[in-house]
């Protein structure tokens, strides 16, 4: 499926519902998450309707590929220095509330970490 008419990150790829995007290319978008768990949050979605990463296959590979290596690009581009995290949950078990594939990207200091 290219878009689901449901799906709040396929009208957030096709610019009907607003977000705070920092990235656009031909496969991917990213925006800033709209709860942030972090100083900096960001989402990474395909911007073909994909549910989840048990749902990809060797046509995705690419695609995956530049979505891994988006994330110490934006991480740098916004200024995180201290590191990030990159976090995909999949299916119900795995946390996962939005059904479109998308991966979080967590930098920026922890204040609940000692030290
Ligand atoms: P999940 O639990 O599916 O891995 O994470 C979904 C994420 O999407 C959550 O962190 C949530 O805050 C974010 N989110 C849900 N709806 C929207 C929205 O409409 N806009 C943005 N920017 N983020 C959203
Ligand atoms: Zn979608």
């Amino acid at each position: 499926m290219h878009a689901d008419p449901d799906c709040i990150f396929c009208k957030i790829v096709a610019g009907q519902v607003p977000a705070r995007k920092v990235h656009e290319c031909d496969d991917l978008v990213a925006f800033h998450d709209i709860a942030p768990w972090a100083p900096v949050h960001i989402l990474i979605v395909p911007k073909k309707h994909i549910v989840s990463m048990a749902q990809v296959g060797v046509d995705h590979q690419a695609m995956l590929g530049r979505m891994m290596m988006l994330a110490p690009k934006l991480m740098h581009d916004l200024g995180v220095t201290g590191g990030f995290r990159q976090v995909i949950n999949t299916g119900v078990d795995g946390g996962q509330e939005v059904n479109h594939l998308h991966m979080h990207v967590m930098g920026g200091p922890r204040p609940w970490r000692k030290g």
